[in-house]
């Protein structure tokens, strides 16, 4: 994770020695899969782009294909794929073109990465070097990073998808951002139950997008993630509610606080069990409404596939997290 690893005899060296010992093994484990993501990533930021945001872009599509149907789970480290026309070019009759001579020729995009004279949509250091030429094509700052990734997806969503990915990266430093926290330290009195779609009265019809967690007015309420702060305020349904974007196409939603923590603001990098706010009764109703309802948090989780944000049920996550952070004695 060190920078370090640029120097280009050391990474050639230690590049190849890492090849050899991982795929020794039989089954890498998640640290040594994340540091041979991170040594790809490494290997073409010096002449091209910042690592974080080669990684953002092959984390979101890694996010996407998790939860589509419509487009292939790419095998291997890395997740980045390009379709077959913009690899080889529209008008390439060759659809499995690997020829970087003839792929130009046809204005395709596919490049070869690693030297070995094809240009294969397989190779993750081929696909690698592809993107990170596209994306330096555009220049290395931020303006920049999100003017290539306008042009490429064109969805100001998936954008400011890739952005919260890439800000994350940058901050810790590191692509291990899996840790994950009950919404209420454990240590305090709660309850919730399973209430996915159950009706709600308020607001017309609408089923109930979330979990609702009883707990005392004032216990604290803690992130779930690592993440963005992307909404900080109130609405009329959930009161005063925060959300926050995390590296996986989730978005986390915070509803009916009490109050914020006053420290926190919207465009905040904040990790899992930071304190965001403290349970309450607010909601339902216009600015300042509150008591219509028992002191609950309601927690939702929202994932976006690249093309629609849809809710999905939290409960079986918070279960997990709620044994996870009893068993670790928080
Ligand atoms: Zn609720």
């Amino acid at each position: 994770m060190r920078h370090w690893f640029l120097l280009p005899i050391n990474l050639i060296t230690l590049f190849f020695l890492f090849f050899v010992v991982v795929s020794a093994q039989k089954d890498p484990t998640h640290e040594e899969i994340m540091e041979e993501r991170m040594n790809y990533y490494l290997k073409f930021e010096s002449v091209l782009v910042p690592w974080y945001y080669l990684a953002a872009v092959d984390q979101f599509e890694r996010n996407i294909q998790q939860v589509r149907n419509d487009i292939p789970n790419k095998e291997g480290i890395i997740a980045l794929q390009f379709t077959k026309d913009y690899w080889v070019g529209r008008l390439n009759p060759n659809k499995d073109d690997t020829s970087p001579e003839s792929i130009a020729f046809f204005a395709g995009s596919g490049l070869d990465g690693n030297g070995d004279g094809y240009a294969n949509p397989d190779d993750d250091e081929d696909v690698l070097f592809t993107m990170a030429t596209f994306l330096s094509g555009y220049g290395k700052s931020e303006e920049d990073f999100v003017l290539a990734l306008r042009d490429y997806y064109k969805r100001e969503e998936t954008v400011n998808q890739i952005i919260t990915i890439a800000n994350l990266y940058k901050h810790f430093n590191t692509l291990d951002l899996n840790e994950h926290a009950f919404p209420i330290p454990v240590s305090h009195n709660y309850s919730y139950q399973g209430t996915w779609g159950d009706k709600r009265g308020w607001g017309g019809r609408r089923i109930h997008e979330g979990t609702d967690l009883f707990a005392s007015y004032g216990v604290p309420v803690q992130s779930t993630s690592y993440g963005v702060v992307e909404e900080l305020g109130w609405n009329d349904y959930g009161g005063w509610r925060v959300g926050i974007r995390d590296n996986h196409n989730t978005y986390h939603y915070f509803a009916h606080l009490a109050y914020f923590n006053k420290s926190i603001k919207v465009g905040d990098i904040i990790e899992p069990r930071t304190i965001i706010g403290y349970v309450g009764n607010s909601g339902y109703g216009k600015k300042g409404t509150s008591g219509k309802f028992p002191s609950h948090l309601h927690y939702g989780m929202y994932k976006d596939n690249g093309r629609t944000e849809w809710a999905f049920d939290p409960y079986p996550s918070l279960r997990l997290w709620e044994r996870q952070d009893k068993d670790a004695g928080l």
